[in-house]
């Protein structure tokens, strides 16, 4: 077993000499790393530093049009939706950018118990969601960390007429290798966290107290979850804190160390940016703030950088914006979502919330709005339990075969859906993105998608390949 405290290099020597190497790349040098990333083989750290500097907008057209290939060839049409579910807001950190922390006396805490998370569960299962991810701050009531793990087996427990939530992933502070193993035992589907700044002395400069205090505590998380067996897990950084540019490129090499360690990187990146939260400043004033622009280069750069790891664009962002970047690479979006523990049973109270939210449109509309932009919205969870997770997924993933069973798992997710839980309105615009999207399909994955739709209409749920 290797060792559980070994340090992730982030090098910022080398980042620094990249950044400067790269910072007056011409139009050729950019068009030859666009030329590369649509063979789909993905991108170093020198030629995604290359793009960073693209102003010119035919070069940054050029760029967005790429990531769009790049997702197109990848990922289809397909949109994976899900709900965070916030348990708990009790918090022993003091993040500055973050309503949770322990001294913020603005905010209402509260612990959901067991019927309580149970209620809330019923109340995204009749919305239609099928995906939760379970998110809690650093602080849990008195049984510690088994909370969260009563929690998950409440969450798997609930049905309610035809529906029941199939995947729970989660989004708590760094484990011990034990407590991973004990995550993984209670089938997670993938384990969630954001290193949020990966600049060392930014991270202390904004993480006060509590164990988040411990950078490398944090950065190693996904080498202890993946040595505990869990090998999907999912990255982040919370943009607003340090330079973007020296983020992506410290994220890259948090991915080539994972890769170069367990023979696979992170199965998703999120790209959180700060979002005013009730009794912070630095959240309202971000040190770094990035404008929309250089949020969608972000997008395009990770789109054409690592081709096959998802991109999640969470509620944080405004529905345009969302819109904009599904195109660029995002395969993956929150909807409907509350960030207040209990706001999906009473209802959304920023006093008790995690940050603003840019996107409050109910389930429903954002599928409507998806389904209508040509995305098929996909409550898909079939890799996972099917056993294609890790390197399995990857290798399914990498030839572009993931396709196949993707885009019929979506069409049939989406029929159980719009029968199931759709508006009258969302029907009439998705059996048009349905007829639309099998007309487009190859024979095999058509003749699979038929099929699989034609047995949900007559009834069967829970249908994948
Ligand atoms: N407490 C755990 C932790 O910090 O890792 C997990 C849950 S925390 C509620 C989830 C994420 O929310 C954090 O990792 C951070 O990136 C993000 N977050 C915190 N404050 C935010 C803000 N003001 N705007 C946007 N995202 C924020
Ligand atoms: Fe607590 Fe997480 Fe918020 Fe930090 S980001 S204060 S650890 S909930």
């Amino acid at each position: 077993m290797l060792p559980t405290t070994d340090a992730v290099p982030i090098d910022d020597t080398r980042i620094a000499g990249t950044l400067e190497r790269q910072r007056l790349a011409d139009a050729e040098r950019v068009r030859e790393v666009l030329a590369k990333a649509r063979e789909l083989k993905g991108l170093e750290a020198e030629d995604m530093a290359a793009l960073m500097g693209v102003s010119d907008p035919e070069l940054l057209h050029e760029t967005f049009d790429a990531a769009q290939h790049v997702k197109q060839a990848i990922y289809g049409r397909r949109l994976v939706i899900f709900a965070p579910l916030y348990v708990s807001n009790m918090c022993a950190n003091e993040c500055t950018y973050c309503a949770f922390r322990a001294r913020n006396t603005e905010l209402e805490r509260r612990a959901l118990t067991q019927e309580e998370i149970a209620r809330e569960t019923r109340m995204l299962i009749d919305q239609g969601h099928k995906r939760v991810l379970l998110v809690a701050g650093e602080s849990y009531p008195r049984e510690g960390f088994s909370y969260v793990l009563k929690s998950i087996d409440t969450v798997y427990s609930v049905t309610h007429d035809q529906g029941e939530i199939r995947r729970i992933n989660v989004n708590v502070a760094p484990l011990t290798l034990d407590q991973f193993r004990e995550l993984k035992h209670a089938k997670i589907g993938t384990y969630q966290l954001f290193q949020e700044t990966y600049h060392r002395a930014t991270y202390a400069s904004v993480h006060l107290a509590g164990k988040k205090k411990d950078y490398d505590w944090r950065v190693t998380a996904m080498d202890r979850a993946m040595q505990a067996g869990i090998d999907d897990v999912g990255i982040g950084v919370l943009f607003g804190l340090a330079d973007w540019r020296y983020e992506l490129l410290a994220l890259m090499q948090h991915i080539r160390h994972l890769e170069a360690r367990y023979g696979v990187g992170p199965h998703t990146i999120s790209v959180p940016r700060l979002e005013p939260a009730t009794g912070s400043d630095v959240a309202s004033h971000p040190p770094h703030a990035v404008s929309d622009i250089d949020f969608r280069k972000i997008v395009a750069i990770l789109r054409l950088a690592v081709p096959y790891t998802g991109i999640i664009m969470s509620t944080r962002e405004s529905a345009h914006i969302r819109r904009e970047t599904f195109a660029l690479g995002v395969s993956q979006i929150s909807a409907g979502s509350r960030t207040n523990p209990g706001g999906y049973a009473e209802s959304e109270r920023e006093n008790a919330s995690q940050f603003c939210l840019g996107d409050h449109r109910p389930l429903d509309e954002v599928i409507r709005d998806v389904a209508g932009l040509g995305y098929i919205p996909s409550f898909c969870t079939a890799c996972y339990r099917l056993g294609r997770t890790g390197q399995d997924f990857m290798d399914l993933a990498k030839p572009g075969e993931i396709k196949e069973h993707c885009d019929p798992n979506a069409l049939a997710t989406f029929v159980e859906y719009m029968i199931d839980y759709g508006s009258e309105e969302t029907r009439v615009v998705g059996e048009r993105l349905v007829e639309d999207v099998l007309a487009s399909m190859g024979p095999v994955p058509q003749q699979m998608a038929a099929s699989m739709v034609k047995r949900v209409r007559a009834g069967k749920r829970d249908v994948f390949c």
